[in-house]
Formats: C-alpha cells, structure tokens, sequence
C-alpha cells in the first residue's frame, strides 16, 4: 500500500516535468489517473494532501504570505543572467493537465537558463504555468501583505546538476521557479496573446495544442527583475517536494478582465459529472516555521553611488583640470 502510494506520488512529480523519456500516450493515461487523487476542493483538496503526500505536511511548504516589514535584505541577492531568454520559443506547446494550463518547450527549442540571482547554480527552464482565481480579488498562490492578486505565473527550472527530476526532486536545490503576479488593468497585455489565443484549443482536461506564434519568456517578465523575494519553499502542488528555490518578483505584470475570463472558461473533467470550470487552482499559504524571507537590492548596480557632494567635488576638479 505504502509502495502504491509512493509510486503515486512519483508519477505526479514526473508529469509536469515529463518534458524528457515518456511517451505522450502513457503520459495522457497518467494524467486522466492522477487527476483525482488531489484537487483544489471537498475531500482531496489542501487540507487533504498531507495524509496522501507526507511532504504536504513538512515545514519548508509553499506558497507563503510575505510582509514585506519583515523581510531581510540580502546584498548577495544579485541580478539574473537569462540565457536565451530573449530567443522566440518556436516549437512550444500548449496543454490542458486538469490542474493548470502549461506551456512546456518544443525539443527543437534550444534550453533556456537562468543563472547567478543568488544562486550557487545555473537552473534550465522546463514550463511554466498559472494559477488562477474565479474572480479577480483572489487566484495568487503567494500574497504580498496578505493581499492576493488574480493570476500567478510559475517558470520552472530543474538544477543543471541533476540529470532526472526524480534526483532534483530529492535535493533541497533541486529546482527554482520564478514566480509573476499579475496586477488587474484596463488593457489587455499583448504577450500574453499567443498564450490567451490558444486557450480556447484547449478548453477539455488532457487537451494539447502547439503554440502558433513564437514568443520570448522575457515577454512574459515584468519590467523591473529587482528586487525581488527569496525563499526556500516547496512544489505548491502534491507531493509538494521540499526541492523550490522560490523567487517572487516585486513587480507586477498587467492584465485585463477580458483576458483572466479567458483563463476561467478552462475546463476540469468531474469524475461522471458535467466538466467544470477550472479555477481558483491555488493553494492556500503556509506556515514559515521559522524561515526568512529575504530581499535583494533594488537594481543591480553593483558600483557604491557617489554622494552629491562627491561629484561636485569631482566636477570642479574636472572643470579646473
Ligand atoms: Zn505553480
């Protein structure tokens, strides 16, 4: 019994990551199968989760609420290097897995990498994917000053020095997600059109589509990358690996209503009931059990300023030279 759990659990971890070594018809069958084990409501939702999936219950879970009046600021917290994340992603697709809408790279995308940021290692990109409310005064899975947003995006990185996600899965640094809050505005935001124009192909659980027009994952970044939180955290989803390097960016990246209603026409399969909506998929903060959450600087400019005085002086000096 122990065992089945187990394995279970294994093959939750490996599907949304299972951009490498599964066919795409086991990995359908698993997706249909894994679907009902956990949920975002009734009997399997959160609250459930730790007696299926013991890690759901540790004490390094996410997602968190940050206050930022006790954050620490951490100079050592340094800027990203993004490795081809200005190149179009031209091969990608697009797939409906019953929990969320994920956008996973083609195999005739180059790897995408984040490096530096605070990190002893350089991460590769594996998907991303949102998280979602029924309305727009809730959908975020991390909380700014207890204040929830609508939408959360999560890029998903695996450590380079790890060769399967069940090995990253294993290790405290084993991956690193970028986490982006979506702020309501009046105006549609154009980088998400290639996402938004394809939810419609993929309205019914277990559907998948390509994505027509190339786009960068910088599109998708908001503009100021500093500063940003940092914490050590977990997959917010069963079985809810102790494995996240989490970073929360401070800036917000727009987005309309008409655009998150495209998000809430999405559909979950009921088992023998009519398809639902799929919303709110986002779990509820957890304990810090004593972590901190740190701050980095707020931008990267790694040269100290110079005080006004300072260049007056230099100017003159300058000017008498
Ligand atoms: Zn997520």
């Amino acid at each position: 019994m122990l065992r089945t759990v187990l394995l279970c659990s294994l093959l939750l971890v490996l599907q949304p990551y299972a951009s490498f070594g599964f066919d795409f018809l086991e990995r359908g069958r698993r997706d249909a199968k894994d679907h009902h084990n956990w949920n975002y409501e009734d009997k399997t939702g959160p609250d459930h989760w730790p007696k299926m999936f013991k890690k759901c219950g540790g004490a390094r879970q996410s997602p968190i609420n940050i206050i930022n009046s006790e954050v620490d600021l951490n100079d050592e917290l340094d800027a990203f290097e993004f490795d081809n994340y200005d190149d179009p992603l031209v091969d990608a697709r697009i797939e409906n897995n019953g929990h969320t809408i994920q956008v996973s790279p083609g195999s005739k995308d180059p790897p995408r990498t984040i490096d530096e940021g605070g990190m002893d290692d350089q991460y590769q990109f594996l998907q991303l994917h949102f998280h979602w409310g029924s309305d727009s005064k809730k959908g975020s899975e991390h909380l700014i000053d207890g204040s929830s947003f609508p939408l959360e995006m999560h890029f998903v990185h695996i450590n380079k020095n790890y060769k399967t996600k069940e090995k990253a899965l294993q290790k405290e640094d084993g991956l690193a997600v970028l986490a982006v809050l979506f702020k309501l505005d009046d105006e549609d935001n154009p980088a998400l059109t290639p996402i938004i124009d394809k939810l419609d192909d993929v309205r019914q659980e277990g559907s998948k589509a390509d994505l027509d027009d190339a786009f960068t994952l910088e599109s998708l970044l908001p503009d100021d990358l500093m500063p940003y939180y940092r914490y050590k955290g977990s997959l917010t989803t069963p079985p809810c690996s102790e494995a996240v390097t989490w970073t929360v960016f401070k800036d917000f990246v727009p987005i309309s209503e008409k655009q998150l209603q495209l998000f809430r026409n999405v559909k979950e399969e009921d088992e023998g009931e009519p398809a639902e909506s799929l919303v709110d998929n986002f779990r509820p903060v957890q304990e810090l059990h004593g972590r901190v959450v740190e701050i980095s600087r707020d931008s990267d400019n790694a040269a100290p300023s110079l005080s006004s005085s300072t260049l007056m002086v230099l100017t003159a000096f300058a000017l008498f030279l």
